[in-house]
């Protein structure tokens, strides 16, 4: 399959082969739109099926980023890269390093952080070759480090959101919540969500993961293929995307879905189905975005975190403003954050 004639292409800018057969880095870098500014995203790191699969993810992830960055009012484009995990993967620092000559050799048009599998330790080592890199670890009360607990903090508030918005209940004490996925956002959000009273359903395909949020925030661990089915109030996904399908939407047995996986919606009439449902569905560009605002205060520099998490707060009213205007005009949320969003980078 072809860039230009791939059903996730979406006239993007710019996409990059790396390929470094001495280190065995295989990865892609998309940048979808720069008309905000430099785009930024992260890189993920995934034993992706083949190649079309990883191009697929690429592509999809960064034209997410335009959006994200765009609705979170950052003067930032959008862009994303992946490294393929082949069979014979090593993460050498050296791997890493020649990533970082990739990113640097795109002059600042692309802004690399953490994304699955990454992690704060191998930010640094891309950071030995370039400067376009961000959520290193960061020094006194200035704003940077991994991403993941902002993210987490800003989909916090929009569960707190979105339960306030069907309920009229503040907090979350008693609410049950299904979280798919407790890496390094999902423990970041679980943790924030235990503090609040809320009762934890997890699931993981990595048994330490669902281990520790079960030790540390009294969860019930639930099988990773029926986490999706599980009776609650909210459905948190913090895994991979395209978890809610013309399959998997019958299925769920939740009110709310609000979480940090990118890309959530399978297709695009999936939004519709949610809708149809009953199902109030906070869009994941929109939820999610905590992550990427830590990554430009930290880019930027002069911000501390208390600013931060100032901003990623937003994401609440952020919401409210897309759940009461969904609920006006019968319009599923997910269109009306992605017309507003195309609108904002000149694509409507
Ligand atoms: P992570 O790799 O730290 O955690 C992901 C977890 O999901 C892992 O523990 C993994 O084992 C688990 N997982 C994978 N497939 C699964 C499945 N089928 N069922 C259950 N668990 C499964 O990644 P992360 O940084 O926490 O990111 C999670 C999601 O949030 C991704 O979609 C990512 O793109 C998105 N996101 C992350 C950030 C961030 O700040 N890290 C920001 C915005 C969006």
């Amino acid at each position: 399959m072809g860039v230009f004639n791939h059903p996730s292409f979406d006239d993007h800018e710019r996409v990059l082969f790396c390929n470094d057969s001495a280190t065995g880095l295989a990865s892609i870098i998309a940048i979808h739109s720069t008309a905000l500014g430099p785009s930024a995203g992260g890189c993920r790191q995934w034993a992706y099926a083949d190649e079309d699969a990883a191009l697929t993810d690429v592509l999809r992830l960064s034209q997410g980023m335009s959006y994200k960055n765009a609705m979170a009012e950052l003067p930032l484009g959008g862009g994303k890269a992946v490294i393929i995990k082949h069979p014979n993967f090593v993460g050498s620092d050296t791997l890493y390093a020649r990533f970082g000559e990739f990113v640097d050799s795109l002059g600042g048009d692309y802004i690399t952080a953490e994304d699955m599998g990454m992690s704060e330790a191998i930010m640094q080592m891309i950071g030995s070759k370039t400067s376009y890199v961000s959520g290193l670890p960061t020094k006194g009360n200035s704003a940077g480090g991994d991403p993941s607990p902002k993210t987490a903090l800003g989909i916090y508030a929009g569960i707190q959101t979105a339960i306030e918005f069907r309920t009229g209940q503040r907090g979350l004490s008693g609410l049950r919540v299904a979280v798919q996925g407790v890496g390094n956002v999902g423990y970041n959000l679980c943790k924030l969500l235990h503090a609040d009273g809320a009762k934890l359903l997890v699931a993981d395909i990595d048994e330490t993961c669902v281990a520790r949020a079960v030790s540390e925030f009294d969860a019930t661990a639930v099988e990773p293929d029926e986490i999706l089915k599980s009776d609650a109030d909210v459905l948190a996904p913090c895994a991979m995307g395209a978890i809610l399908s013309d399959e998997s939407i019958p299925e769920l047995r939740v009110d709310i879905v609000a979480g940090g996986a990118n890309n959530q919606l399978a297709g695009s009439g999936d939004g519709q189905r949610l809708y149809d449902a009953g199902i109030l569905y906070a869009p994941d560009f929109v939820i999610n975005a905590g992550g990427i605002i830590n990554v430009s205060c930290e880019y930027r520099g002069g911000f501390t975190g208390q600013d931060v998490d100032e901003k990623v707060l937003a994401i609440g009213p952020r919401l409210r403003n897309i759940f009461e205007r969904s609920a006006r005009d019968d319009v599923p949320t997910n269109r009306i954050a992605v017309a507003e969003a195309r609108r904002l980078i000149g694509r409507d």
